[in-house]
């Protein structure tokens, strides 16, 4: 839904209306709506997952679509994403390693180490609700016009390109897809849990993606990353300002976020 913007007259008692010289509100800056939105289009939107995923609990391998949890940090994707329109990569930013939410991405993944061999990297994409930025308004170029894909249920659904639909649906509002796989090293948890209504963590139950979406997803990371290398190439230090913005917004954001509090509290 787009925010509706009403124009105030305003009138005093025992004045019937006055067609005033006072200011009128014009442009207040409008608060995206955080509550889900649907794609008429989409045949998931019209009728969402609702049985559990139950993975095999004997499994060898954590498999290509299941989401897992994994020490890693957001900045990973975008450091990469930067390497390749040939920016050098900034010293590590301090920032939170997770655990977070992650798709297993092109290959399974060993559970336990196979004979002396150590395990492998998971290669995988993460998920993340930046700070209850629930507004792809509210993220930096890089993010809102490239990489960051919202996953159902989510406010933008009605609106972007691309969505992306969890069986069973994901437990939590608003959680973006960060377009780009990386290979990581950092620690990986198991299958991420579905929690049940007393708030339990359920062993046997966690979430997938299907194969239909696998593939989609595929698509969609490729197409954006040449969408944004060839804008690299049209405009002219493209690269260097999206990472600049990048670094100002995700540092400034916790700022933003305590001056917005009396409406990011309304959940
Ligand atoms: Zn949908
Ligand atoms: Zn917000």
């Amino acid at each position: 839904m787009r925010a509706v913007q009403i124009d105030k007259c305003v009138s005093m008692p025992g004045d019937t209306l006055r067609p005033t010289m006072l200011p009128r509100w014009t442009s207040r800056p409008s608060v995206p709506s955080k509550t889900p939105t649907r794609d008429p289009a989409c045949s998931s939107c019209e009728t969402p997952v609702t049985s559990w995923y139950k993975h095999n609990p004997f499994a060898s391998h954590l498999l290509v679509g299941e989401i897992i949890s994994i020490n890693e940090s957001v900045h990973a994707p975008i450091d990469l994403i930067f390497a390749q329109g040939r920016l050098a990569l900034r010293p590590a930013r301090a920032s939170s390693k997770g655990p977070r939410p992650a798709i297993v991405f092109e290959r399974a993944r060993p559970i336990h180490p196979i004979g002396q061999q150590p395990l492998p990297p998971t290669t995988a994409l993460l998920l993340t609700t930046y700070k209850k930025i629930h507004s792809s308004k509210l993220l930096p170029a890089l993010l809102k016009d490239y990489f960051a894909v919202p996953v159902s249920p989510h406010c933008e659904v009605e609106t972007c390109e691309f969505h992306l639909h969890v069986h069973p649906e994901w437990q939590e509002d608003n959680v973006w897809l960060i377009a780009y796989p990386i290979t990581s090293f950092g620690a990986v948890h198991g299958r991420w849990s579905y929690v049940n209504r007393r708030g339990e963590a359920q062993k046997d139950l966690s979430f997938k993606i299907g194969d239909k979406a696998l593939t989609m997803l595929s698509i969609t990371c490729n197409e954006r990353m040449q969408r944004w290398i060839r804008r690299c190439k049209e405009v002219q230090n493209h690269a260097q300002r999206c990472m600049d913005v990048y670094e100002v917004r995700m540092q400034l954001h916790r700022i933003n976020s305590v001056l917005r509090l009396p409406t990011d509290i309304q959940r």
